[in-house]
């Protein structure tokens, strides 16, 4: 069985379990390592059967969780190399050493720890403890850069790390994944698509516009998690400085329920059984803003009116949608 389960979405974290056949990943880890647990738990998934953490960019609603999580499973994370290098940059800000340097120390310890007994359960009690710890001495000041380092887990030690480039798919266990460039301003931001036992699955939040590569990605999928990010007016009478507006409206930001509705109305194919409205933002957006353009926008198309429409939320997960 085919299984989508939105656990988080919106600007304040972002995660997704996609499972297929034997496999299952984690896409984006934008929660604390505990809140996943305790949301995929109430949501009927396993946090130790995951197989992978894949990364869309390196932005911090999500990545927040995704050092402890992977540490705690023992599992691979798939980056691209680019959004690699930025999350490397964000999680040890004192780093003196190369990136080619701690690349290959990475490697190494690695190697080490495949040796080691996996963790006995999912619980992220004191690897979150160590990284707070970690992350507070990360933010010595600059005089006392050069002590030496005393802080224990290495807040960027990952169990293995997979690179993965836009363009070119790749397969985790029993899952397809196709990675496609986003416009959005990240290192080197990717939506997905995931097939597997025959079942089209899009995830696509973060873009600013949705450019010709996006729009053929998205054509002939089952579900289809697209952004809602914000609306017009509360955007543009909101409470954020005119520079973040201005980020948030721009060709590299976040699409508008306007911009959706655009889409589906003039351009999607009307294929997915489900959409899925998603990062909804918290402080320029309502639920029910976002769903009222979508629907406004697929009623004008009778044929659209199977689709299935859904808001994921920031606060609990979504029901999981089984194919
Ligand atoms: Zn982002
Ligand atoms: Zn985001």
């Amino acid at each position: 069985m085919v299984r989508f389960t939105v656990l988080a979405s919106g600007s304040k974290g972002n995660c997704t379990v996609v499972s297929g056949g034997n496999t299952r990943i984690l896409v984006d880890a934008g929660l604390s390592c505990r809140e996943m647990f305790r949301r995929m738990e109430q949501s009927g998934e396993d946090p130790r059967t995951l197989d992978a953490i894949l990364i869309t960019h390196e932005h911090q609603d999500h990545v927040n969780g995704l050092a402890v999580t992977a540490r705690k499973l023992g599992i691979p994370v798939y980056f691209t190399e680019a959004t690699h290098r930025e999350w490397m940059r964000w999680v040890t800000p004192r780093r003196r050493m190369t990136y080619a340097e701690w690349l290959e120390q990475c490697r190494k310890q690695a190697a080490e720890r495949r040796a080691e007994p996996a963790g006995d359960g999912p619980d992220c009690e004191d690897a979150e403890a160590g990284e707070v710890v970690a992350l507070q001495a990360a933010e010595t000041p600059e005089e006392h850069r050069n002590e030496p380092k005393t802080e224990k887990p290495d807040p960027s030690r990952l169990p293995a790390i997979e690179f993965f480039q836009a363009g070119r798919p790749f397969q985790v266990g029993d899952i397809a994944v196709s990675p496609f460039t986003i416009p959005h301003d990240a290192a080197d931001p990717v939506g997905f698509v995931f097939r597997a036992e025959g079942v089209r699955l899009a995830v696509a939040t973060d873009l600013g516009y949705i450019p010709p590569n996006v729009k053929a990605q998205l054509k002939g999928v089952d579900l289809l998690l697209l952004e809602s990010n914000h609306d017009l007016d509360m955007l543009r009478d909101g409470p954020y400085p005119w520079q973040v507006k201005q980020r948030v409206l721009s060709r590299v930001g976040h699409l508008s329920n306007d911009a959706t509705a655009a889409f589906l109305e003039a351009e999607y194919d009307g294929q997915a059984t489900y959409i899925i409205l998603g990062h909804l933002s918290e402080n320029n957006n309502l639920p029910e803003l976002a769903r009222l353009a979508a629907e406004q926008a697929l009623s004008g198309r009778a044929s659209l009116l199977g689709n299935r429409l859904l808001v994921a939320a920031q606060q609990e997960p979504l029901a999981p949608i089984r194919f």
